[in-house]
């Protein structure tokens, strides 16, 4: 990265604190009043298996939910802002900036028919107003910071005229230029080689530390998380069952399924969605939960007093842990 140049501020992240958030597709709650809480300048990883509502919780944390969802109730705090009470200009305003989003298909973030360096120049223009010339050449700045070697090139050309790899770098510059203090990659490396996937994972957490971004990281991998996360947390039926640091949470799970989600990966088998079905006991809930705890019925802690009847709610367990669970006594 070319520090005189300045093109990426350092220490750009701020604290972020998700509160009781609630969204539904129509007649489907895919969030139920999740709650999570990221440190400035740390990345957290987001784990669970499919369906359990991490894109949901990424779209709506970046406020970029399709026409059907709705935020229904809840918080989105990043510093100060409520990104989830905004609205018209002031939303407009706080996405890509206040929080960035990088999308597991990057075509689907570009422009086809503009140049790769327009489109990151636009950003520094219209947000910053910065002169054009100036835009342009912020726009290599953040290229080369991306790891594109002759940015000044790369920039004059089409995105379908670039790699994969290439195309998630200039989208990575892209949110760069927009400076946010949240940066929310839902499996960006899921649909690249796996050569480059690992490119894409050291650049991202190259950035993390350089310019201090608070990153939440949706993956199903965790061997990803093992290498990027400095707290997890785990969904379960739209609700976030389990939180903790990335160390203590891998030693001790305390909640059931983070149990569980952990034994899969330590038996050797990949954490991709459909060995962790098979390897837990029973389905996830599909269309909709069953009463009480979204997990009592694959749970072998399951009782009818209280985990068939009434939802658990997160119950704070000290070094910033917190599990939702109404049998925390089986803990280690
Ligand atoms: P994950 O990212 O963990 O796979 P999602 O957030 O994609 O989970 O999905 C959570 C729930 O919301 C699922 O039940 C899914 O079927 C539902 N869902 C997701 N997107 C839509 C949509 N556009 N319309 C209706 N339901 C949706």
């Amino acid at each position: 990265m070319n520090e005189s140049d300045n093109s990426v501020p350092a220490a750009l992240g701020d604290d972020v604190s998700i509160g009781n958030l609630t969204v539904r597709y129509g007649d489907t709650t895919a969030l139920r009043g999740a709650h999570l809480r990221i440190p400035a300048g740390t990345t957290t990883a987001l784990v669970g298996e499919s369906g359990s509502g991490k894109s949901t919780l990424a779209l709506a944390a970046s406020r970029l939910l399709p026409a059907d969802a709705q935020i229904v109730s809840g918080s989105v705090r990043v510093g100060d802002t409520d990104l989830a009470a905004l609205s018209g200009p002031r939303l407009r305003e706080a996405r890509g900036g206040v929080a960035a989003y990088l999308a597991q298909d990057a075509s689907v973030a570009l422009n086809p028919v503009l140049r790769v360096g327009s489109q990151i120049a636009e950003v520094h223009q219209v947000r910053h107003g910065v002169s054009r010339r100036e835009a342009a050449r912020l726009a290599e700045n953040n290229l080369a910071d991306v790891g594109i070697p002759d940015p000044a090139r790369v920039a004059r050309r089409y995105p379908h005229q670039l790699s994969g790899g290439m195309r998630q770098r200039a989208v990575i510059a892209i949110a760069l230029a927009f400076r946010p203090r949240l940066l929310i990659a839902d499996e960006p490396t899921t649909a690249l080689d796996v050569t480059v996937q690992a490119d894409i994972l050291a650049l991202i957490v190259r950035l993390q530390k350089q310019c201090g971004l608070t990153v939440l990281w949706i993956t199903h991998d965790m061997s990803v998380v093992a290498e990027i996360a400095d707290r997890v947390a785990v969904m379960y039926g739209g609700r976030i069952v389990e939180q903790a640091d990335a160390l203590e949470l891998f030693e001790s799970p305390a909640h059931p399924y983070t149990q569980a989600l952990l034994g899969c990966f330590r038996q050797g088998r990949t954490a991709q969605p459909k060995h962790i079905v098979t390897a837990i006991k029973g389905s996830p809930p599909v269309g909709g939960v069953p009463d009480g705890c979204p997990f009592h019925p694959r749970c072998p802690h399951a009782d009818d007093s209280h985990c068939r009847t009434t939802l658990p709610e997160p119950r704070v367990l000290g070094g910033g842990r917190q599990a939702a669970c109404h049998h925390l006594e089986f803990a280690p």
